[in-house]
């Protein structure tokens, strides 16, 4: 089942504390920090920079060990952004196989979430969950980063039930 964030994620800072205690919280519990590794399949780069902006010092999930690698063999969480342009559409199949179960997709924006403005183009493939399996949306042009946090909270609470046992994490 995909989970789908509130369009404003949460924009005060007693929301934004609300999710650091449950990333923190989420983390203990899992035994690790995720590692997310970023896609980009053809995004303006306006979803890219609020992914690093919640990752750098300003909302900083890197403090619970949230951080970016570069390769998907080494990633929990896949963080998609774009419309899976036609050039990006076998990248990202590649990339979501790289990635070694139990793995957390998240897309984020309303490129991959929905295809926003190029819905139907026959240049692009969105939504992303035509191309690979969803687990999270996080909609917004681009969204803020206490959504994309949101999300990430969201894809903890999934992959804390799939090493439980409570949802299947090797998917079809
Ligand atoms: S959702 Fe908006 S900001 Fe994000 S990649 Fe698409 S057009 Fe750019």
């Amino acid at each position: 089942m995909s989970i789908k964030v509130p369009a404003n994620g949460g924009s005060n800072s007693s929301e934004r504390e609300r999710l650091e205690r449950r990333i923190a919280q989420l983390c203990r519990y899992i035994g690790k920090s995720p590692w997310v590794f970023h896609v980009n399949t053809g995004s303006c780069n306006g979803c890219d920079i609020e992914i690093i902006a919640a990752l750098t010092p300003r909302y900083d999930a890197e403090r619970f060990g949230v951080k970016l690698v570069g390769s998907p063999r080494h990633a929990d969480i896949l963080l998609v952004t774009g419309p899976v342009t036609n050039q990006s559409l076998e990248r990202v199949k590649l990339v979501y196989e790289q990635t070694p179960e139990p793995k957390i997709v998240i897309a984020v924006g309303s490129c991959p979430t929905g295809g926003s403005v190029f819905y139907e183009s026959p240049f692009t493939n969105a939504p992303l969950s035509n191309v690979i399996p969803v687990d999270v949306y996080v909609p917004g042009c681009p969204p803020r980063p206490e959504a994309i946090l949101h999300g990430v909270v969201l894809a903890l609470e999934k992959l804390a039930k799939m090493l439980k046992g409570e949802v299947p994490g090797v998917k079809e």
